[in-house]
């Protein structure tokens, strides 16, 4: 947000002027230079050993959404050259998300696809004398790189003759070496400052089972050799990638230079970074296996199933893309704007309902016993098409506890001992008596209603300072509500003390489950599907609700709860 790297040139969308973000000024320059024709390609390329998170939300909105605006195409390219990390379940989910989060690919690819391919742009570079069998072990490899500030030394496999190092990779390919015995390397620059560009190894033997290509290989390209040649494969016009990858641009540009194939053009960008919470598969992953949270989909996760389960709505993520917009430098998006693109959506869309979280008893002592009434409630005030719906009234009612004060605070405009206050959609109460237990604590409230000011009548306009929700008694259905907070104490949660590591800023009360109640229409809300508990919060039906025993998230409070100062 600070750091948006906007400019002043701007466009006109829907008469309002907007700035281009520094890629969005790459591609048009490049479109009228016609650099790639006037084409635009973008891809999204994950590598399916894990769940895609919120950060991965942002880069698949940037590069479906470059297409989209170009009139581009955009890939969805499966990064799967770590045969080990990598599963089938882990593409599926991917798959879904990206569906979900709104955007259809225009090309379904797997690098494993071209493993043929990229094995013979090795073998180009070998008879090019670039690339060589290098026997060194990981560590001596590592050992002989150099430092930052002194030159590596040249391996003593470097000098190998072509011939001997088609017929190595021929063999390395057809299974004659162990695990770790020997690599690919390219012959670059040993002293180069880049150290990426030392030698850098291209092909690695693994013995393993692909999870497409099964046992037909058991050398895998590493991803700097595979990356770049697969943009080029699929005549990619844009790479746009992370920054980390920006000292790796000198090697992808060095292949495709060396290759003499199609070259496409790679931009960095700050990943995003969100405070309160981790975004690394690696440790995403590691909060699973060790069921620290309960799988990936855990409401309480940063990952697309966990908001997607939590309530979050796929226009919500899409808006906080948008408004976060692609930066140069890394920074750290506060977790409040993510909450605040999520309830401006749910505001318009979001179905009202009445619940009580934390019940207490409110009798209406001059409301006849055995009636029963019908009121109209508004569905949706942001919506009028929305019309409607019933909700039943009798003399006993929950209502919050938080809604009532004994001895009321300065300001205190909701319930207190002979204050009067409105029952949302329905009448004007008074408190007469407030009845205690043994104990000192409150059993019930005793009230009485005023008949001629139910919502709707002439005399209703009486205004009164407060207005509360509640639940009629005999008519409330039981739920499980289940209310989340921030997973991770501290604002930075990699922050840690020596010899500890992120798990132990975890939040020890992320998850708090209640049973409150709410008027009947709850019972119509379908899981997955998103309601406002009036002047409380956001709910969502989880996919755990049975018909006995219905379950709600909190998606999100009404106001900043986790920045109360809000932004
Ligand atoms: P992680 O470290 O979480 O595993 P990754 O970068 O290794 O992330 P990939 O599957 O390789 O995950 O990423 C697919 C694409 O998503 C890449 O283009 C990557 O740059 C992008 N991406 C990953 N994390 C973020 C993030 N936090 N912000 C923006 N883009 C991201
Ligand atoms: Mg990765």
């Amino acid at each position: 947000m600070e750091d948006s790297n906007k400019t002043n040139n701007t466009e006109q969308t829907s008469g309002e002027s907007k700035s281009l973000n520094f890629i969005e000024l790459i591609i048009e320059e490049d479109i009228r230079t016609e650099k790639y024709g006037k084409r635009v390609h973008t891809r999204f390329p994950p590598e399916p050993n894990g769940y895609l998170h919120i950060g991965h939300a942002k880069s698949i909105c940037l590069n479906f959404g470059l297409a989209k605006k170009y009139g581009g195409k955009c890939n969805l390219r499966f990064d799967d050259t770590n045969p080990t990390k990598e599963d089938t379940e882990y593409v599926d989910s991917i798959k879904e998300d990206v569906k979900w989060l709104g955007f259809n690919w225009d090309g379904e690819y797997y690098a494993s696809d071209y493993f043929e391919t990229l094995y013979e742009y090795a073998v180009t570079l070998i008879k090019k004398g670039k690339a060589y069998v290098c026997d060194l072990t990981q560590e001596e490899i590592a050992a002989t790189r150099g430092t930052v500030t002194t030159a590596g030394s040249v391996s003593p496999y470097a000098q190998r003759s072509v011939d001997e190092n088609i017929d190595l990779f021929a063999r390395m390919r057809a299974g004659e070496f162990i695990d770790g015995s020997k690599v690919l390397r390219a012959r670059i620059d040993m002293a180069s400052p880049n150290m990426l560009m030392r030698d850098p190894i291209l092909y690695r033997i693994l013995h393993a089972e692909h999870h497409r290509t099964g046992n037909a290989w058991c050398i895998y390209p590493m991803y700097d050799f595979a990356h770049g040649q697969c943009d080029s494969i699929e005549h990619i016009t844009h790479s746009i990638c992370t920054l980390e990858f920006e000292v790796h641009r000198p090697l992808y540009e060095w292949f495709i230079q060396e290759l003499e194939i199609y070259a496409p053009q790679q931009i960095e960008f700050a990943r995003l970074n969100i405070n309160y919470t981790v975004m690394s598969k690696r440790k995403l992953l590691s909060l699973v296996q060790e069921n620290v949270v309960n799988g990936w989909d855990d409401q309480r996760m940063p990952t697309i199933c966990g908001l997607r389960r939590r309530g979050y709505t796929p226009e919500s993520l899409q808006n906080f893309a948008e408004i976060i917009s692609v930066a140069k430098r890394d920074n750290v998006i506060d977790v409040s704007l993510l909450e605040h693109c999520l309830r401006e959506d749910l505001n318009k869309k979001a179905q009202r309902i009445m619940a009580v979280l934390q019940p207490i008893k409110l009798i209406l002592t001059n409301y006849p016993e055995d009636k029963e009434e019908l009121l109209d409630a508004v569905n949706n005030p942001e919506d009028a098409t929305t019309g409607t719906r019933k909700v039943p009234f009798s003399r006993e009612l929950y209502i919050d506890q938080d809604d009532f004060m004994e001895i009321p605070q300065h300001k205190f405009f909701r319930l207190s001992p002979g204050n009067e206050v409105r029952l949302k959609s329905a009448y004007i109460i008074r408190c007469v008596d407030v009845i205690k237990n043994s104990d000192g604590s409150i059993k019930e409230l005793h009230c009485t209603y005023d008949e001629n000011t139910r919502t709707g009548m002439p005399e209703s306009n009486r205004k009164v300072k407060g207005t509360i929700h509640w639940v009629s008694a005999k008519h409330a259905v039981e739920f499980e509500a289940r209310l989340y907070d921030k997973l991770f104490l501290p604002e930075n949660p990699e922050m840690v003390a020596e010899g500890e590591d992120f798990r132990s800023n975890l939040n020890p009360d992320s998850l708090k489950i209640i049973t409150p109640y709410a008027e009947p229409f709850i019972k119509n809300i379908a899981v997955g599907a998103i309601v406002q508990f009036e002047r409380t919060g956001y709910f969502c039906v989880d996919i755990d609700s049975t018909p006995k025993q219905l379950i709600l998230n909190k998606t999100v409070g009404l106001k900043g709860a986790w920045q109360k100062t809000g932004k």
